[in-house]
């Protein structure tokens, strides 16, 4: 590791954990595998917001982008009050991974901004957007780097970078984002795409495991974009989903959690409420817990992990989230015979719609729903077919077969470009 880089926090060092697993099964030069470890550019900014009371407050935001030999920089934005540099640094590189295990020409990056967005005005929002989005335009552009949602961010926040982006440039510029509204050059079946394509990957591993969805019970943690779209999907496949939540805890009914009542309920009081879903109401934690086929943590790093994962009953694991798990809890998870479909294959729906919306962009076309679900269907369908074949020829986890294919097609694209001069 260079000294720049010396001090991480835990989550890139679990994302180089998992990038040393992968290549001790790949021939990959020592020099190389550094360059893969390092991000190619961190930028920290600090910028001050005008807040309604009329006083200005500094606020902190990162854009690091890990590797761009595979295609442009692509990576989400997110607003959170913990997020670090170290964060950021690790969610960059699942990127790159990600995108190359559903082999999409893409390379990995991502920003977040220090706030508490929830405690801010939607005018406040705005402006920190657009303030970020001037103090990194020039590192962006849709053939440089293109953010999309991610944590605590969504249209909206796209819609204020893309307008603030084409003010700076001149031009009407929608491919500098994806996961726009559709108004604004947006794709069809984006907003669905994370949910739905973790719902994909979590039906083959089930047939995988000799199982189908259908009545497989199942605890979602998060009921955001993804968790929230998932829960959808997997009632549309006929699972049960009887537990749902959010950063306030969560709701649980053997019988079933109707997942349309609880996000009635989340947007009506900002939370989920037992006594609103016929559930009861249980942490976090619990959730974790339960005797369920199957539990996708659709919320946030770290929350399986030396502690837990030993507690977890559920046989399957789709991790909605980026880096649910850490290694301690991989090797846990293994030992106990639960097949874990980890992050960079479950949820690479997302980056593969921004791609069809990024191309859509780029050749003002407008693709049909259907053709974009299909797609979808495709390539995650492929790639989930490739990484169980790597899993079964290797005798490696899921995570680590997803890691080799994904690391292995940067590797060789990095070796065909070739070091100038
Ligand atoms: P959202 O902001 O839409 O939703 C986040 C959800 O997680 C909310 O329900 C939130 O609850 C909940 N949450 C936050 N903190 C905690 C916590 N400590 N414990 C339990 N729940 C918590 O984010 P997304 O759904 O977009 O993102 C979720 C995860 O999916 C992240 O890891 C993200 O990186 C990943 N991801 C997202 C993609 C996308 O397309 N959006 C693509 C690929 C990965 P509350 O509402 O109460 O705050």
């Amino acid at each position: 590791m260079s000294p720049s880089q010396s001090t991480p926090l835990d989550s890139y060092a679990m994302a180089c954990r998992q990038l040393d697993d992968a290549a001790a099964h790949l021939d990959i030069d020592p020099g190389l595998l550094e360059r893969l470890r390092l991000t190619e550019r961190e930028v920290t900014v600090n910028f001050p917001v005008k807040m309604d009371d009329g006083t200005l407050k500094m606020f902190t935001g990162y854009r690091v982008q890990h590797n761009d030999v595979r295609g442009p920089f692509k990576g989400g934005l997110r607003y959170h009050p913990d997020t670090d540099l170290g964060e950021v640094r690790a969610l960059a590189m699942w990127m790159t991974w990600k995108a190359a295990v559903v082999n999409i020409p893409f390379g990995g990056a991502k920003g977040s901004v220090q706030c508490n967005p929830k405690k801010m005005s939607r005018g406040e929002v705005e402006r920190l957007t657009r303030r970020f989005t001037w103090s990194i335009a020039s590192i962006i552009g849709p053939e440089r780097d293109i953010p999309a949602p991610d944590v605590y961010t969504g249209p909206q926040e796209m819609a204020w970078i893309m307008d603030t982006y084409s003010m700076i440039k001149g031009q009407t510029t929608p491919g500098v984002v994806t996961g726009k509204p559709l108004e604004l050059g947006g794709s069809l079946g984006r907003f669905e795409a994370t949910g739905r394509g973790v719902v994909i990957a979590a039906a083959r591993a089930a047939r995988h495991l000799g199982r189908e969805l259908e009545n497989m019970t199942v605890a979602i943690q998060g009921s955001g974009n993804v968790g929230g779209v998932a829960a959808r999907y997997f009632e549309r496949a006929g699972a049960k989903v009887v537990a749902m939540s959010d950063s306030g805890g969560g709701v649980y009914n053997p019988q079933g959690v109707s997942s349309a009542k609880a996000l009635a309920c989340k947007n009506q009081y900002s939370c989920l409420l037992g006594r609103e879903v016929a559930a009861e109401d249980i942490s976090n934690e619990e959730l974790l817990e339960l005797k369920v086929d199957l539990l996708a943590p659709c919320a946030m790093e770290g929350v399986l992990t030396e502690a837990n994962a030993a507690k977890v009953r559920a046989g399957l694991v789709v991790e909605g989230a980026n880096g649910p798990t850490t290694p301690e809890a991989d090797a846990i998870l293994a030992d106990k015979g639960v097949l874990v479909v980890p992050d960079i294959l479950a949820n690479a729906g997302g980056v593969t719609v921004s791609y069809f919306e990024w191309v859509q962009n780029l050749q003002n076309l407008l693709w049909s729903e259907e053709q974009i679900g299909q797609r979808l269907e495709e390539i995650m369908g492929k790639a989930m077919d490739e990484v169980l074949a790597i899993a079964g020829e290797k005798k490696v986890s899921l995570r680590t077969a997803a890691m080799i294919l994904g690391v292995n097609r940067v590797a060789e694209a990095t070796k065909l470009r070739g070091i100038y001069p």
